[in-house]
């Protein structure tokens, strides 16, 4: 059996019994598939597929009109040379050609940089005129009070930042007026070509003298995949900094009320990536390691492979009732959550139609969550077995 929450959004629902306790954990009432939402994109699927201006995603696949206001410099110019770019005007179209869009202006602001640094006594090298500082920056899952208090000094003193999907609109408000921001997300469909240009603007930017900052979701160095760009200035010389953020494992967990190990239950964590090394769905050789029933085990990018990691683990001995959850857009307001045993998790994500970005967790730990749907005895049951 598996319920689909959603934290917010709705204006009527039946909260049933086994939901009091989410106040004590300081959460909006949750209420079940049978509320009414007053969004009009409630439906499950139509979440990151939306293709309208204001996306109802925290994160940033797609421009917010507010985005679109902060960055009117971009679109003004856009606007204004639509014939020379000849793009038509949607957000789609803007999101794709963003880098390109933006290079003229960056190297404006770089030449400014420059200018004011010559001007200050430094020519660009040695002295007291290093380079600036680069930043690799953990944003957290989406929810902005989950930012450390450098993540955010960092940011607000930022001259350039560069942001990929996951680094939600929210956290996106807190960078400074005057600094630019450029998307270098998968999705942005960049050739080689702007990215060796990017690579190069980076490094310029830093040269300059400016602190120029990469933000990831979650934590950066949690399948980060900390990026071509600090490869590339690392090679040069330019040392990255690294600013830590909450992984979504732990955000999500605890949001959920879901301790990730816990004595007598679960004596070890485990983060696994849903991806196959060689793409497509072959799951994960690990499996069979990962099989152990005192263990938690955390599933990253885990959507399309778990029909055959959940088939892997029950055959290596991991009993088919083990408690699961599927959480889409943890912490966020557009959170969704599917709780079930592990033998029908895959069938219950598939008819909720959860999309990426889904977190799964997996493990007994699951059904001492207030949230778990399932007997509360079975809970209690766990707690006494320590
Ligand atoms: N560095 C990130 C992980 C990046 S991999 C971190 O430390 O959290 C991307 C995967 O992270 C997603 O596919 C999803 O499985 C998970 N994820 C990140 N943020 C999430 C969120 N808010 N809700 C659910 N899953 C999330």
């Amino acid at each position: 059996m598996a319920l689909v929450n959603r934290v917010s959004g709705f204006s009527s629902c039946s909260v049933s019994s086994h939901f009091g306790k989410a106040k004590t954990f300081g959460l909006n009432p949750i209420c079940s598939l049978n509320c009414t939402s007053s969004s009009s994109s409630s439906s499950s699927s139509s979440s990151s597929s939306s293709s309208s201006f204001s996306s109802s995603s925290p994160f940033t696949e797609k421009h917010s009109v507010e985005r679109y206001q902060r960055d009117s410099w971009v679109y003004n110019t856009q606007v204004e040379d639509a014939s020379s770019w000849n793009l038509p005007f949607d957000s789609n179209s803007v999101r794709e050609n963003d880098i390109a869009l933006q290079l003229p202006e960056l190297k404006k602001m770089l030449g400014v940089l420059r200018e004011k640094r010559e001007s200050g006594g430094c020519d660009g090298g040695g002295g007291s005129c290093g380079p600036g500082n680069v930043y690799l920056v953990g944003t957290g899952p989406g929810d902005p009070e989950l930012l450390t208090l450098k993540a955010v000094r960092v940011i607000q003193s930022a001259h350039l930042l560069l942001y990929d999907r996951l680094v939600s609109n929210d956290v996106l408000e807190l960078v400074g007026p005057d600094a630019r921001l450029l998307y270098v997300g998968k999705t942005a469909g960049y050739h080689s070509r702007t990215q060796e240009e990017i690579h190069e603007l980076l490094l310029s930017f830093a040269e300059a003298g400016a602190t120029v900052v990469r933000l990831k979701g979650g934590d950066p160095l949690v399948f980060g995949r900390g990026g071509e760009e600090m490869d590339f200035l690392q090679k040069q010389g330019i040392q990255v900094k690294v600013i830590p953020g909450i992984t979504a494992a732990s955000g999500i967990a605890a949001e959920l009320g879901i301790p990730l190990t816990h004595r007598g239950i679960a004596n070890s964590v485990r983060f696994l990536t849903g991806h196959s090394r060689k793409g497509g769905t072959d799951p994960l050789f690990v499996a069979e390691n990962a099989a152990d029933p005192d263990s938690t085990l955390v599933v990253y990018m885990g959507l399309s492979t778990l029909p055959s990691l959940a088939l892997k683990l029950m055959h290596h001995g991991l009993p088919s009732n083990t408690p699961a959850v599927a959480v889409e857009r943890g912490t966020t307001p557009q959170q969704r959550l599917v709780f079930a045993e592990l033998k029908d998790l895959a069938d219950e994500i598939s008819s909720a139609e959860l999309v990426s970005p889904t977190l799964i967790v997996i493990g007994k730990v699951v059904a001492l969550s207030p949230f778990w749907p399932h007997s509360s005895i079975e809970a209690s049951l766990l707690v006494e077995a320590k």
